[in-house]
């Protein structure tokens, strides 16, 4: 399935498949258009999927580039059915989505590899982005594989487990004074007077593309099956999109039967415009200033917002938020049930998982998948103050004094 062309989601104006994002039209936001399948032999396609290599370019013929033949392959993270969370939460069938297994440790790799697989495609010889910290990670990396020069905006005051793991690449890090949010618009005006590719901005059609990898592999390591209902992050509202989109696409054609999972978007009450917007009713996002631990959501102004709205609503889902406390204890959460160490993203995901859970809205037949979209180590202050350690001498008497529950019978 070919891409077509570049299409506004307001006004359906086509434009050619450049480095390009906003409509000249009605400035709506621009995405990847493919030519209709017909008559799509479902069993030959499904064979070619699985005959494809274990990473997201199994899926190329649902992407807007060709695989390239260089480069760190994300994708096809584990699948794992979580069976004590489920008994601690009252669900029947929980699965974890652990995107935290990919090359930089989030699901950034996903759409990092397809914006610049496009950005090669066009000549581009320098990368760049504006990050809340995965992306910084995601983009330095594939430039470094890649052998390309890259160009890394951050929020001066982002989590230093981020900063220290995109330097390593020997990217140029920028850290700029101000939020997420002004580093974008920088980036915005930045990209306007530089040949470069900015993976989220000029280039966000395609990288906007690669989330919905995480719903192909979802649905065939489920046996070619969806969920029942999905819960997962909000920043800008691309990832939670573009996972139904992925589900929708695969409906159409045929690959899977049944319809669209419920689908419910998690926020930090630090920075909840989306959130806020759905418990208000309202079509459209009122900015905030972020104050959350979650610095990898800390989008303020979310460009997606309206469309992760309408999709909750259409789907029977929600988009809830929940506190630094509960983020902090989701991470606890599933880190003692699953063995799997998320970052402050996972701890909102997991925490409004349970916030779910305890109002009654999951069916207990229902099949759940939670999307963990980043790494523990990298927001190490987040978990700190919890942590016990017991310092001792190296004797028996000096550890069943200092751990006394452990002196023997
Ligand atoms: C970027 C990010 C997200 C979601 O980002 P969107 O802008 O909504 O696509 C979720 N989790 C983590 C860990 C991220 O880094
Ligand atoms: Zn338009």
């Amino acid at each position: 399935m070919p891409p077509e062309s570049l299409r506004c989601k307001e006004c359906k104006t086509r434009y050619p498949l450049d480095a390009r994002y906003v409509c000249e039209q009605c400035f709506g936001p621009l995405e990847v258009a493919y030519a209709a399948r017909e008559d799509v032999d479902v069993g030959a396609l499904r064979r070619r999927i699985q005959a494809g290599p274990p990473t997201i370019w199994r899926y190329a013929d649902f992407l807007p580039v060709a695989p390239p033949n260089r480069g760190l392959a994300p994708g096809f993270t584990p699948l794992i059915r979580a069976h004590r969370l489920e008994e601690r939460l009252g669900l029947r069938e929980l699965w974890i989505k652990n995107d935290a297994a990919n090359p930089t440790h989030s699901f950034k790799d996903r759409v990092v590899s397809v914006a610049l697989a496009r950005a090669r495609e066009l000549g581009f010889e320098t990368i760049a982005c504006a990050s809340t910290g995965n992306l910084a990670n995601a983009v330095a990396a594939h430039a470094a594989a890649a052998g390309l020069d890259s160009y890394v905006f951050i929020p001066a005051d982002l989590e230093e487990q981020k900063i220290l793991a995109t330097g390593v690449y020997g990217t140029r890090l920028v850290a700029v004074r101000g939020n997420y949010d002004d580093v974008n618009r920088l980036c915005t005006e930045l990209s306007g007077e530089r040949p470069w590719a900015f993976v989220n901005v000029n280039m966000r059609p395609y990288y906007a593309e690669g989330s919905k990898t995480l719903a192909f592999e979802t649905a065939e390591q489920l046996g070619w099956e969806l969920p029942d209902r999905v819960v997962a992050p909000i920043a800008s509202g691309s990832l939670f999109t573009k996972i139904a989109r992925g589900f929708e696409e695969w409906l159409e054609i045929g690959l899977v039967e049944g319809s669209l999972p419920t689908m419910n978007g998690a926020q930090a009450d630090g920075c909840s415009p989306v959130a806020q917007a759905f418990a208000g009713g309202h079509d459209v996002c009122r900015p905030v200033k972020p104050d959350t631990i979650a610095k990898s959501l800390a989008i303020g102004n979310p460009a997606d917002g309206p469309y992760a709205l309408e999709l909750a609503r259409r789907t029977g889902g929600t988009i809830d938020s929940v506190s630094d406390d509960e983020i902090r204890a989701g991470i606890r959460l599933l880190a003692e049930t699953t063995g799997i160490f998320t970052e402050t993203a996972g701890g909102v995901t997991t925490a409004v998982l349970a916030k779910l859970a305890e109002r009654g809205d999951i069916d207990p037949d229902e099949r759940v998948v939670a999307y963990i979209t980043g790494e523990g180590l990298k927001t190490l202050d987040a978990i700190r103050d919890g942590v016990v350690v017991e310092e001792i001498d190296a004797t028996v008497a000096s550890f069943e004094a200092g751990v006394p529950e452990a002196v023997a019978a």
